[in-house]
């Protein structure tokens, strides 16, 4: 598939299948195959598989741009982001589309939301980052003056869903605070950071500044990590990666966020608006459930739990499963045969384990990538289904007796992402609210986000947070100049 120019035509959108280092197309020698689960024969591009060295050319690139970019201060920086940011807005046809061929979110959703939040996201930290350089005041007899001093260059990591919004949502702040960026997207899903590397040249980008580096994780990642030029890692995946790459952090001693799986409740009181809260429980089957804020474990008080079954089975009859280009598609395929593998392991593990699948629990055809919304009734709170993260379009059923028992459930696992609520009481949308441990708590709604609220997990599924404030300060060094009044002039 690859040309001489080393890009790759993906439904009618040419696509660089290299990396963008120093401001210049880089290609490696070795490559890996990038197919569309859409349909898995499909082949998208043979991308470049970037190794020790072409991280190291990276983070030099990085480097050495750093001092201009943070001399530029805020407001010269914001210039460009908003150009950037314009650019995306553009481009949301041709972005929608790779990124629909190459992970399988829903084209309708990537056109008219998840790519324009992207766009959002760079014009909000280049207002935010103006608005907040540094701070005065007086005390003890001397000026107080805090700084968000740039810190240097800043990996982030991401992973295979919502590969836009997501390099955006850390990019974004990391240019922003006057940090160089190195970013490296998921093996599974590659693409629509090659657009994105595309579009900050375009915006005029000074080279260096951004860089993208293609590859496999365990290949390219240690080497990004562990340089001791890096200043911040910026890491949205799994727990699992998270250990790796912050035993790497803490060797060098860099700060270091990862936002992580997610095992959230869905928390549903008697008093509850029954139909609003069936028809979020149905909606956790979108993207395939491949969504890490979803809330994946259904627990309903008792004496409702009836009817919310009732409307829950009458919505998810309703969800067609298809193609993620055609805009009825509720359900579409997951991102990898490997991955629907794992998420047919889960289920297959927990009915031999004694759970009882309630509806789903196979995949839908031989060839194709879908597996049935599935709804599984465990055993036990214990059992693997309800404490471990699936990833796929899985939900656990379970019912409570009253409110102690309700929040007992809610913050039994290791995670702490997010947690869905739904309640007529206003006090107990607050008591309830407060007392559910996750770093997001949505009451009576779900995925409304503000962009300057801190985001982020408790327990294993992250450490620090970012979001607003919270990301600029954690790309920056605050540091304090105090100046006694009355000693200069
Ligand atoms: P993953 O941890 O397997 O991979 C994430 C990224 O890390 C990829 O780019 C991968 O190439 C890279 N990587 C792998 N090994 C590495 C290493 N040794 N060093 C450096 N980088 C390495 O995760 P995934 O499967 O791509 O993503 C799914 C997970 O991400 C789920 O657990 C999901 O809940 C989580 N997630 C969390 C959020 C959030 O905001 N909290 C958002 C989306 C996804």
């Amino acid at each position: 598939m690859s040309t001489e120019h080393q890009r790759s035509d993906v439904a009618g959108v040419e696509v660089s299948v290299d990396h963008l280092i120093n401001g210049a197309r880089v290609p490696s020698a070795r490559t890996f195959e990038d197919r569309s689960p859409l349909d898995w024969s499909l082949l998208l591009a043979d991308v470049s598989a970037g190794d020790a060295e072409t991280a190291q050319a990276a983070v030099a690139a990085a480097a050495a741009a750093f001092p201009e970019w943070a001399g530029l201060g805020a407001s010269g920086r914001a210039v460009i982001l908003r150009r950037l940011a314009d650019l995306v807005d553009e481009n949301v046809p041709d972005i929608a589309t790779v990124e629909c061929m190459d992970m399988a979110m829903r084209h309708e959703s990537l056109r008219e939301r998840v790519i324009a939040r992207g766009a959002r996201n760079f014009r909000a930290y280049a207002d935010l980052a103006e608005a907040y350089e540094e701070r005065r005041w007086s005390s003890n007899g001397t000026a107080n003056l805090v700084q968000r001093m740039p810190a240097g260059p800043s990996v982030v990591i991401t992973p295979w869903n919502a590969p836009f919004m997501l390099a955006t949502w850390k990019v974004a702040p990391a240019l922003a605070a006057g940090n160089t960026v190195v970013l490296k997207p998921a093996e599974w899903s590659p693409l629509s950071a090659s657009l994105l590397a595309d579009l900050t040249v375009e915006a005029g980008m000074p080279p260096g500044v951004f860089n993208m580096v293609q590859g496999i994780g365990e290949e390219v990642g240690p080497p990004l990590v562990s340089d001791r030029r890096v200043r911040r890692i910026s890491f949205t995946g799994s727990p699992e990666t998270a250990r790796i790459i912050g035993a790497a952090a803490a060797a060098n001693i860099v700060p270091f966020t990862a936002e992580l799986g997610g095992k959230g409740p869905l928390v549903v009181l008697a008093d509850a608006d029954l139909d609003a809260a069936a028809a979020v429980a149905a909606d956790q089957y979108g993207d395939s459930g491949q969504v890490c804020l979803a809330g994946t474990r259904l627990l309903v008080a008792e004496e409702v739990a009836d009817g919310f079954l009732e409307r829950f089975h009458a919505l998810t009859d309703a969800l067609v499963l298809g193609d993620s280009r055609d805009d009825v598609t509720d359900i579409t395929p997951m991102i990898h045969p490997d991955h629907l593998a794992g998420v047919k392991a889960f289920v297959d593990r927990a009915r031999e384990a004694g759970d009882t699948v309630l509806r789903g629990g196979e995949r839908l055809t031989e060839d194709g990538l879908w597996y049935e919304p599935t709804l599984v009734s465990p055993f036990s709170n214990d059992s693997e289904i309800v404490q471990r993260e699936v990833f796929g379009p899985v939900l656990t059923f379970q019912t409570f007796s009253d409110e102690e028992e309700a929040l007992a459930l809610a913050n039994s696992t290791e995670y702490g992402l997010s947690a869905t609520l739904f309640t007529g009481s206003e006090q107990k949308a607050e008591r309830l609210g407060r007392a559910l441990r996750a770093g997001t708590v949505w009451v009576n709604c779900f995925l409304v986000r503000d962009l300057t609220a801190p985001f982020g997990g408790c327990g294993i599924s992250g450490l620090g947070r970012e979001g607003g404030d919270y990301a600029l300060d954690f790309q920056s060094d605050l540091t304090t100049v105090q100046i006694r009044e009355g000693s200069t002039s």
